[in-house]
C-alpha cells in the first residue's frame, strides 16, 4: 500500500515537503477484515487540526503512521460475510491507494443515481454538515435572511441552496470569481472578501442585505465574522461550523473587536461538530439523494488526479483552489 504520512507537526501553512509518500506491505487479510482499492480520496480543512499533535474533538494523526480521511473505493478481498468483491464502500482509511480494515469500519454506498464520489461531498460529511448547521444548530426559519461564508465550497454551496429554498435574502461570501458567479446563478447575492478590510466587507454585506441577517453560517472566522457581527438582526443565530482563516495561524490571532454585537443583538452563537449529530445522516441522504440525482440540488467538484496530487489538493483548500468539494481520483 502507498500512503501519506507526516514526520513532524507543521507550524503555519504546511509545506508540500511535509507530506511523505511511503510504502508498506499489507499483511494477509484477517478474519473480519476487508481490503479496498480506493478510487476517491477526500481532503478536508479539519485535517489541518489533526496535524498539530493535540486532541481536539478528534485524535491527532500519529507521526509516521498513514494519515486518515474519507475515501470511496471497491472491495478487492473480503473475509467478512457482509462484503463481496466489487462492492462500493466508504470508510476513513484515505490518503492511500489500498486500505485494509475491519469490516465494521466500512459502509456500503447507498444506491441513488449519483456519481459515487457524491458520498464524500454533497451526500456525505460536508452535505450533512450544511444541513445540520442550518437546521439543527441555527434553527433556520422560513423567510430568514441568511449569510454563509466560504459559500462556494463543499459545505457552503449546499448551505446556500438550502437557505435559498426556504429563506429571504441569502448572501454568500467567497473569494474566487468562479465561485461568486456560481452563487449569483443560484439566486444568492455574492460578496467577495478579497482585498477588503473587515469594515469594507461589512459595508458590502449591508448593501447586499440592508435589513441584516437572522442566521450567519460561519465557515471562515476573522474578518468575515467581524463583518457578519455588524450585520446581525436582533435574535440572530450563528452556527459556528468552521474558522478556516485561522487553521494555519502559528500564534493566537486578535479576535473580532466587535464580539459585543452578540450581546447588543441578543444573538446566539453555537459551535457544532457534525459527528455529534450523525443520527441525521441517513434521513438526510434519503431526503436529498433523489434531489441531487434529479439535478434540483446542484453541487460542484474539483478533481485532482493521482496519489501524487494529494498534498497539493489538501493545501489548495487554504488558497481557495477548489470549487465545491475537493477530491482526488486514483
Ligand atoms: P471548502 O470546500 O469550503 O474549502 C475551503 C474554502 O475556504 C476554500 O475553497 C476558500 O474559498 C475558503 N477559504 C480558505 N481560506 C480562507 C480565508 N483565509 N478566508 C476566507 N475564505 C477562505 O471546505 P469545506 O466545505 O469542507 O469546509 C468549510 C468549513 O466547514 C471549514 O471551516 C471546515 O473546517 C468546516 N467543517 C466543519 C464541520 C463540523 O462538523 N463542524 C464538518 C465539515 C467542515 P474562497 O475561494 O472563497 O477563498
Amino acid at each position: 500500500s502507498r500512503y501519506y504520512t507526516i514526520h513532524e507537526h507543521p507550524q503555519g501553512l504546511p509545506s508540500r515537503e511535509l507530506f511523505a509518500l511511503e510504502q508498506r506491505e499489507l499483511g494477509a487479510l484477517a478474519e473480519g477484515e476487508v481490503r479496498v482499492r480506493n478510487v476517491w480520496l477526500s481532503v478536508d480543512p479539519y485535517m489541518r487540526g489533526r496535524m498539530d499533535g493535540v486532541t481536539t474533538y478528534i485524535d491527532p494523526f500519529v507521526l509516521g503512521e498513514p494519515l486518515e480521511g474519507g475515501a470511496v473505493g471497491e472491495v478487492m478481498e473480503s473475509r467478512d460475510a457482509r462484503f463481496q468483491i466489487g462492492d462500493k464502500v466508504r470508510h476513513m482509511a484515505g490518503w492511500r491507494d489500498i486500505a485494509q480494515l475491519p469490516a465494521e469500519q466500512v459502509e456500503p454506498l447507498p444506491n441513488f443515481d449519483v456519481p459515487e464520489q457524491a458520498y464524500l461531498g454533497v451526500l456525505g460529511m460536508p452535505g450533512t454538515t450544511a444541513w445540520v448547521g442550518l437546521n439543527v444548530i441555527a434553527g433556520m426559519q422560513k423567510g430568514d435572511n441568511v449569510l454563509v461564508s466560504a459559500a462556494g465550497g463543499a459545505v457552503g454551496s449546499l448551505a446556500v441552496q438550502l437557505a435559498r429554498a426556504n429563506g429571504g435574502t441569502v448572501v454568500g461570501i467567497a473569494g474566487d470569481p468562479k465561485k461568486l458567479a456560481w452563487l449569483e446563478s443560484k439566486g444568492v447575492k455574492a460578496v467577495s472578501y478579497k482585498d477588503k478590510s473587515a469594515a469594507e466587507l461589512s459595508k458590502a454585506l449591508k448593501e447586499a442585505c440592508p435589513e441584516g441577517f437572522d442566521v450567519y453560517y460561519e465557515n471562515v472566522g476573522g474578518d468575515c465574522l467581524e463583518a457578519a457581527l455588524n450585520n446581525l438582526r436582533v435574535g440572530a443565530r450563528i452556527a459556528v461550523c468552521g474558522m478556516i482563516a485561522r487553521y494555519n495561524d502559528d500564534a493566537p490571532a486578535a479576535g473580532p473587536g466587535n464580539l459585543a454585537m452578540i450581546l447588543i443583538r441578543r444573538a446566539r452563537m453555537q459551535g457544532f461538530i457534525v459527528f455529534d449529530h450523525w443520527e441525521h445522516h441517513t434521513d438526510f441522504v434519503n431526503a436529498f439523494g433523489p434531489r441531487v440525482a434529479s439535478g434540483e440540488i446542484d453541487y460542484q467538484e474539483t478533481v485532482k488526479e493521482g496519489l501524487e496530487s494529494l498534498p497539493d489538493a489538501f493545501l489548495g483548500l487554504f488558497s481557495g483552489s477548489n470549487q465545491g468539494k475537493m477530491l482526488v481520483k486514483l
